[in-house]
């Protein structure tokens, strides 16, 4: 299984089996040449958004457009994917947060897809991670599990991700519980390098998860 980290705001993943190659997330809106240049030739054969915000869907509505692709998404962050729902602001300064958080063109509903807990796309199996933002999702597959922002790395190891930038904190402190019972190894997030169950399991128990 390949499993090629394309780095951009947000960490932007390219795994890949006899299926086809499934790109996980797709950078801010102003990183669409980066991401066609790591691409290259490869042209995915589907798209899968872990959640809603600007640093992961920035450049789907433009792959969208250009390869036709499936794309992938929980049925609570579609809203706020397709411009029905305002995504909350960020950074919390009222109208420019506002302006920023939602500057990723809205994709039309026909061209999502929506998955759910135990779902499988392309090999890999949907877990719902929620917190970060109500439909966060996270993708495992031979012990390697994909997990978004439900996580954060830094350089003390994996930690909740900040108030700040979650809907529901407390929700997000569960998903680690959650995270630490999976049958993962290796688990790659958004935002820093990759960690471990053992370092997710070891947080968990310091959260008295
Ligand atoms: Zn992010
Ligand atoms: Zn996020």
């Amino acid at each position: 299984m390949q499993t090629q980290l394309l780095p951009m705001t947000a960490n932007t993943y390219l795994v890949g089996e006899v299926e086809g190659l499934l790109l996980v997330d797709s950078g801010m809106p102003h990183e669409n040449r980066k991401l066609l240049r790591y691409l290259g030739d490869k042209k995915p054969a589907a798209l899968l958004l872990t959640h809603h915000h600007l640093d992961h869907v920035g450049g789907a509505r433009m792959l969208w457009e250009r390869f036709g692709l499936p794309i992938y998404a929980h049925p609570l962050d579609i809203p706020y994917i397709c411009g029905d729902k305002r995504r909350p602001p960020f950074p919390p300064i009222p109208w420019l947060g506002d302006y920023i958080a939602n500057s990723p063109r809205p994709l039309p509903k026909e061209a999502l897809i929506p998955v759910e807990e135990g779902a499988f796309v392309l090999g890999w199996r949907v877990v719902h991670l929620p917190g970060h933002t109500p439909g966060q999702v996270g993708l495992l597959r031979q012990g390697t599990l994909l997990a978004g922002d439900a996580l954060r790395v830094g350089p003390r190891g994996p930690w909740v991700p900040p108030a700040i930038v979650n809907h529901d904190t407390q929700e997000a402190r569960r998903t680690v519980g959650k995270i630490a019972r999976l049958e993962a190894n290796t688990i790659l997030v958004g935002h820093g390098p990759p960690t471990t169950i053992e370092a997710v399991r070891a947080l968990a128990a310091r959260l008295g998860l």
